[in-house]
């Protein structure tokens, strides 16, 4: 089955946005990583001016009190020394009058040769820029910076610093301290946040003033840019910091995002693999279901599946046919199913009760009679089995359901057509004797003349003394020769009528009585002895006595035809057709229980045999080697013999001719 393109779209657009939405988180840690590290450059920068600032706050105060401790300029000149040593930051310090004339001045140590380049006088504008605006406010005051170029080709960005002496109330002057920036930066900081850092001076437009440190190498920079207010001036102060290496996964959170996001995808191709399994498992059960649905609507059987509560969950098309209903008429009823004919739903509430009381179910079936919606009944074969689902309980109870209708009126024809057959058998058989009936009866019919003539002769004689002896006895012979021509045609007359099929104990002898009369007809005419013989205590067989004995008469006949006069097989020259009946047990096996009790007939002649050709095709119907023969006797009898459960078989007799022998039930209870 190909998969709908629409399913492919929806998982490319699915990795699509777990790609992108990887991506972006990937992105925003990153970004997030940066942020964090800009806002911690930024605080430090703040830090940085806060600690420059305090510095030179500091400062101001040691200044001050230089003045009160050196209140001359000749004793001022030592512990300016000592300051300047102390505070490398100062390049410079200078004690001027309120006219801004110099007093007294020292310069640091630390810088040589500051003013070899050019007069200090050339900063006197800073100076008295920083000295106008400290007088303003009573307070110290700083000139913008500037550059200030040294001896060896270098300079200095310096920076001063005016502050007014007062002693005792009174204005002395101005303290001057010239700062250099660089110097600020190196002394006022705190080491630990510089590190690894640049950090500088800067203009607004960003041109470097002074310099403290850089970082090494070129990568690529954070920069914060912080304002150092001072008094009278506002420096910037920029700190630089390496921008970190935006690797694949810069951190632990990204690479935690990252990983996750892998498993995501990693799950996504598990689920579609599961999904597409699913999808094969689907189709395969969608074809196996079509499969089955197909097989059922073939189904000639009518298939039901009950519930344990007795209710249809289930019928074929096959059901619905046999019984007349829709299948939603069915699904879903309960007891007495529609089906039920009324008066029969007592006996299948009971059945169906000893059904649902767990009651083992025969796997042979069982018949029973359902009712068509249109009220017509018919002949059903059920067989049942448990309903078993996965888990192993049982869900209800399926049925197969065989309309066994045309079966029975097949076995009705076959029946009536079989009885037809016998019929015209024993009629056929009853023409054939019609010949020797009247060869029989001429005998009695003979004497019956003879005995009359002569009673008619002593009637004309006149009155002898003996003479209504004689003519008693005469009757009497009438009257005997009268019954035997009765019984002859009786006995005819019996074996042609009777017709119903019943089974019953028949004793063998009584058997024998039946058909003798008729084979000694035939027998007497062919010139042939008749010997029988019952084994003593032979059972009673259960038999329908008209077919058995046709079949026995039919064998007896056959026996007969087949010695011809003049064809003496014995060496007494007696032509001999024996009927042997002895009860036969099946051979047993030891510690089995005994079988079945059979009673064996034996119809032996010794005639010609049968040829090769004869015993092929003796059964076949039709077939026959006789002028006036039917051929139908055999393949009867041992329909006849079959139906009662026997066996018809033949072999060869000794010393020449045929034994035909066949089998019938004993009655269970005989010994
Ligand atoms: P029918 O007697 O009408 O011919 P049967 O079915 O009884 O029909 O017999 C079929 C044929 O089998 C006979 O025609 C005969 O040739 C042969 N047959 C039957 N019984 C014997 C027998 N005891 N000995 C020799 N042949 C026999």
């Amino acid at each position: 089955m190909k998969r709908p393109p629409r399913r492919w779209l929806l998982w490319g657009a699915l990795l699509l946005l777990v790609l992108a939405l990887l991506g972006v988180l990937v992105f925003l840690a990153a970004k997030y990583e940066e942020v964090r590290d800009q806002e911690a450059l930024e605080r430090d920068a703040t830090t940085l001016a806060s600690d420059i600032r305090g510095g030179l706050v500091r400062n101001v105060q040691t200044l001050q009190s230089l003045h009160s401790v050196a209140p001359t300029t000749g004793s001022w000149q030592d512990p300016a020394a000592d300051l300047l040593a102390q505070h490398r930051e100062l390049v410079r310090l200078e004690w001027r009058d309120g006219t801004l004339k110099t007093l007294a001045a020292r310069d640091s140590a630390y810088v040589s040769e500051l003013y070899g380049q050019l007069p200090r006088s050339q900063a006197l504008p800073d100076v008295r820029q920083a000295c106008e605006s400290a007088h303003r406010v009573s307070g110290p005051s700083f000139s913008p910076s500037y550059f200030w170029p040294m001896s060896n080709g270098m300079g200095m960005e310096l920076m001063e610093m005016c502050l007014p002496v007062v002693r005792t109330g009174e204005p002395e002057g101005f303290l001057v301290a010239t700062y250099a920036l660089p110097g600020l930066l190196a002394e006022l900081t705190n080491k630990d946040l510089v590190r690894g850092r640049g950090l500088a001076f800067t203009e607004v437009d960003g041109t470097r003033l002074a310099l403290h440190s850089s970082v090494a190498g070129s990568r690529s920079l954070q920069i914060a840019t912080t304002l150092l207010d001072l008094p009278g001036h506002t420096l910037m102060l920029r700190l630089e910091g390496p921008r970190r290496v935006a690797g694949l996964f810069p951190n632990v959170l990204t690479a935690v995002v990252g990983a996750l996001s892998l498993a995501l995808l990693a799950v996504l191709v598990l689920l579609g693999r599961d999904m597409r399994r699913r999808q094969r498992a689907e189709t395969e059960v969608a074809d196996a279901l079509a499969f089955r649905k197909a097989m059922e609507n073939s189904l000639v059987t009518g298939l039901r599946a009950r519930d344990m509560q007795g209710r249809v969950t289930y019928v074929n098309p096959a059901f619905c046919q046999m019984v007349g209903f829709d299948a939603d008429e069915l699904i879903g009823t309960g007891l007495p199913a529609p089906w039920w004919p009324p008066e029969l739903v007592d006996e299948y509430q009971q059945r169906q009760a000893v059904r649902l009381a767990g009651q083992i179910l025969p796997r042979e079936g069982y018949e029973s009679v359902f009712q068509r919606k249109d009220g017509t009944r018919f002949p059903v074969l059920i067989i049942e089995a448990p309903l078993i689902d996965a888990q192993g309980t049982q869900t209800g109870f399926m049925s197969a359901i065989i309309d066994q209708s045309e079966q029975r009126r097949v076995e009705e024809l076959n029946r009536a057509s079989q009885e037809r057959l016998q019929a015209t058998a024993r009629l056929a058989t009853v023409g054939e004797m019609a010949s020797l009936l009247s060869h029989e009866l001429n005998q009695p019919l003979a004497a019956i003349a003879s005995y009359a003539t002569g009673s008619l002769n002593l009637l004309r004689d006149g009155a002898g003394l003996d003479t209504p002896e004689l003519l008693r006895q005469a009757m009497q012979r009438v009257s005997e020769q009268a019954d035997r021509a009765g019984r002859v045609i009786k006995s005819v007359a019996d074996f042609v009528r009777r017709r119903e099929q019943v089974r019953e104990a028949v004793a063998p002898t009584r058997l024998l009585d039946a058909i003798m009369p008729l084979v000694s007809l035939q027998a007497k005419k062919l010139d042939i002895r008749v010997q029988t013989r019952v084994a003593p205590g032979c059972p009673d067989v259960l038999c329908d006595r008209t077919m058995v004995e046709q079949v026995l008469l039919n064998l007896a006949r056959n026996g007969m035809q087949a010695m011809p006069e003049g064809d003496p097989p014995l060496a007494s020259g007696l032509r001999v057709l024996s009927l042997v009946i002895a009860p036969r047990r099946a051979p047993q096996d030891e510690g089995e229980a005994p079988r079945k009790t059979w009673v064996e007939f034996a119809v032996t002649d010794h005639g010609r045999g049968l040829s090769d050709e004869v015993r092929e095709k003796l059964f076949t119907p039709f077939f026959t080697t006789k002028a006036e023969g039917m051929g139908l006797g055999l393949s009867l009898c041992r329909t006849v013999i079959e139906q009662h459960g026997g066996a018809l078989t033949f072999e060869p007799a000794q010393p020449r001719g045929t034994v035909f022998r066949f089998t019938l039930p004993a009655i269970s209870s005989a010994p």
